[in-house]
């Protein structure tokens, strides 16, 4: 079975996690902040708090957005409820802007006329790699602020982009947003296992995000709330030093640490995104090269203000017009070894959010109508040409 999506794992990958367990940190050591560090020469971005997955790393952004019970959080239906789920986990309310029809991205216009006193942050989703409008988005939000009188965060779900570039920019610079979000699971451009990130380059934000990926708890004297436990005199009589011991709790958080084992591997899979980028772009051009001129299928639309490092290659197919259907296309192409996937079903038509928050069919038209022709067929680094010419010929076959 050829997946639609899988990890490429090398031997200097396996060395490198080999070369951690050999060491005396497997969790808590110099790995974290090397990858952290790696990251940002990425990306760009001044700072990354690595996390145990791009999960957290949406939950704590929001955390330290401030978003809280009775405020309200957009973002797009077509993405995986974790970009929602943050905002739930916080006691917001989730809020969903349609997409564009052609880059199924979020639309800036519809994020506007969602935008009430209650929202707190945005967060656009660059979905399959391509950028969002963020630029747009931006002013739309700036605007929205001076309306409202106070900050509303852009926290970018950049899951799906890393290695892209937006109005020559890398995405996760956080040109244009607060914080940006990646996931290093194994469909994405690198993986760690599970694991993510927040980028940024508000220093008031990395200090929080950094308390709340650990309990909470800090070991910066300069933050000790409680002088007389913290700190003793010194014996040479000149000021005091910290006890040994001393950390304090001083913010809720949790235990979301990645491990020196899965940065390890972090840092090796960076090193190759470049090339893992090239061979993405390269099926890709096959693929639209073999799909461009066919009736029924419609190739991925590509804006010009973004250069996209694929992680989903997604089709449109004209159902109505042949003689099958999406789900009997799945399974036949299943048949002949090849797994493709729906990304996404609507966020705002998953049961629990018809349940909680009253989302509806028609709430989201362009989504729904997306949802009903799209199918993301194989993208990966290692797939073969050979493999690219069988999906083709096979996909080719009902839309002659
Ligand atoms: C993968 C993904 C996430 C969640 O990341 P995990 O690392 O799996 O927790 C969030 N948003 C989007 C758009 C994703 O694709």
């Amino acid at each position: 079975m050829i997946p639609y999506g899988r990890q490429s794992i090398d031997e200097e990958d396996i060395q490198s996690i080999i070369d951690v367990l050999n060491s005396t940190m497997l969790t808590q050591g110099p790995k974290i902040a090397e990858f952290e560090s790696a990251l940002c020469d990425e990306t760009d971005a001044d700072s990354a708090v690595c996390l145990n997955s791009g999960t957290s790393a949406l939950h704590i952004a929001c955390l330290a957005a401030g978003v809280g019970n009775g405020d309200e959080v957009i973002t797009s239906p077509i993405t995986f409820v974790a970009s929602a789920n943050c905002a739930v986990y916080c006691g917001a309310k989730p809020v969903f802007a349609d997409i564009d029809p052609n880059t199924y991205n979020i639309l800036p216009e519809e994020i506007e006329k969602k935008i009430t006193r209650h929202t707190k942050a945005i967060i656009p989703v660059d979905f399959a790699g391509q950028s969002c409008d963020m630029d747009t988005i931006r002013q739309i939000v700036n605007t929205a602020e001076k309306k409202y009188g106070h900050k509303i965060y852009i926290i970018e779900d950049a899951c799906h982009a890393l290695g892209s570039i937006y109005k020559n920019k890398k995405v996760g610079s956080c040109a244009f947003s607060d914080m940006t979000v990646m996931s290093f699971h194994p469909v994405k451009h690198i993986t760690t296992g599970e694991g993510g990130v927040v980028l940024t380059n508000d220093e008031g934000l990395i200090k929080k995000l950094r308390l709340l990926r650990s309990h909470g708890i800090t070991s910066d004297p300069c933050e000790f709330v409680n002088r007389d436990l913290a700190f003793r005199p010194d014996t040479s009589g000149s000021g005091s030093t910290v006890n040994p011991w001393y950390y304090e709790q001083i913010a809720l958080g949790y235990n979301y640490r990645i491990t020196d084992i899965q940065c390890a591997l972090g840092l090796s899979q960076l090193k190759k995104l470049a090339r893992f980028r090239k061979r993405r772009r390269e099926i890709v051009n096959q693929y639209n090269a073999a799909f461009k001129d066919s009736k029924f299928i419609q190739i991925p639309f590509e804006d010009n203000s973004c250069d996209s490092n694929f992680h989903l290659y997604v089709l449109l197919f004209d159902f109505e017009k042949i003689n099958i259907d999406q789900a009997g296309f799945m399974l036949e192409l299943q048949q002949k070894g090849i797994q493709t996937q729906v990304h996404y079903i609507p966020v705002h038509l998953q049961p629990f959010y018809s349940k909680h928050f009253g989302t509806n069919l028609g709430d989201c038209p362009n989504a729904e109508q997306y949802y009903k022709h799209c199918l993301s067929i194989p993208l990966f680094p290692t797939l073969k040409d050979s493999e690219i010419e069988y999906i083709v010929e096979i996909v080719k076959s009902f839309f002659q």
